[in-house]
């Protein structure tokens, strides 16, 4: 039994987060009528192609864990970053976030996650061991804990502090000035490129 290409749509569509069924009902709609009238230019086919690109090109940075169509993200295969410097951070919306900042110009480390305990996520969960290994290689002097300023957040930089201390000269925080519970993802560039300038030491 084959099932109604429809209902496969909303259902996927569903699968997103922030989408119910009536918004990806109405969101199935709207990409089956402006798609029936042409091939050409048709939002499904459009649609089904970018996402057919992303599921077979894109991965994960080797090093930093930054989504990347190659081995090396632009960040790390940038020979003007410095490679000194370490941002940690949750998610790789939070490194476009401080990137759009344009205060900072070392490399990142994207952890894919905070720690969670009560949720299951535990360091293990995390890309931690990743960036232990890099910093053990000896060039990394300064490693930037840019978690989120939550519960979450907070406990992840301090389990994270402790595992890259022996190895770097200085671990740091973002400054102060990021509300509480306050996601990086969401802050204004100038908040976010003050906090990271006054970043203080962890
Ligand atoms: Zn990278």
């Amino acid at each position: 039994m084959t099932i109604d290409p429809i209902e496969r749509l909303v259902a996927e569509l569903g699968r997103l987060p922030g989408i119910g069924e009536r918004t990806a009902t109405r969101l199935a709609f709207h990409i089956i009528r402006t798609s029936r009238a042409r091939r050409e230019g048709s939002l499904a086919r459009d649609l089904a192609a970018a996402l057919e690109a992303v599921a077979e090109h894109v991965g994960l940075c080797e090093r930093c864990n930054n989504l990347s169509t190659d081995v090396r993200c632009r960040i790390c295969n940038d020979s003007r970053r410095d490679t000194g410097l370490v941002c940690v951070v949750e998610a790789v919306q939070d490194l476009r976030a401080v990137e759009a900042t344009e205060s900072y110009k070392g490399l990142y480390h994207v952890l894919h996650g905070a720690l969670a305990p009560l949720d299951g996520v535990g360091p293990d969960e995390l890309r931690i061991e990743d960036l232990v290994r890099r910093v053990q290689e000896g060039s990394v002097r300064e490693v930037i804990l840019a978690t989120n300023a939550d519960v979450e957040g907070d406990a992840t930089a301090l389990y994270v502090a402790e595992r890259v201390k022996p190895f770097v000269v200085k671990v740091t925080r973002l400054a102060s000035g990021i509300p509480l519970g306050g996601e990086l993802e969401y802050l204004d560039q100038a908040t976010l490129g003050r906090a990271l300038v006054e970043r203080r030491a962890y």
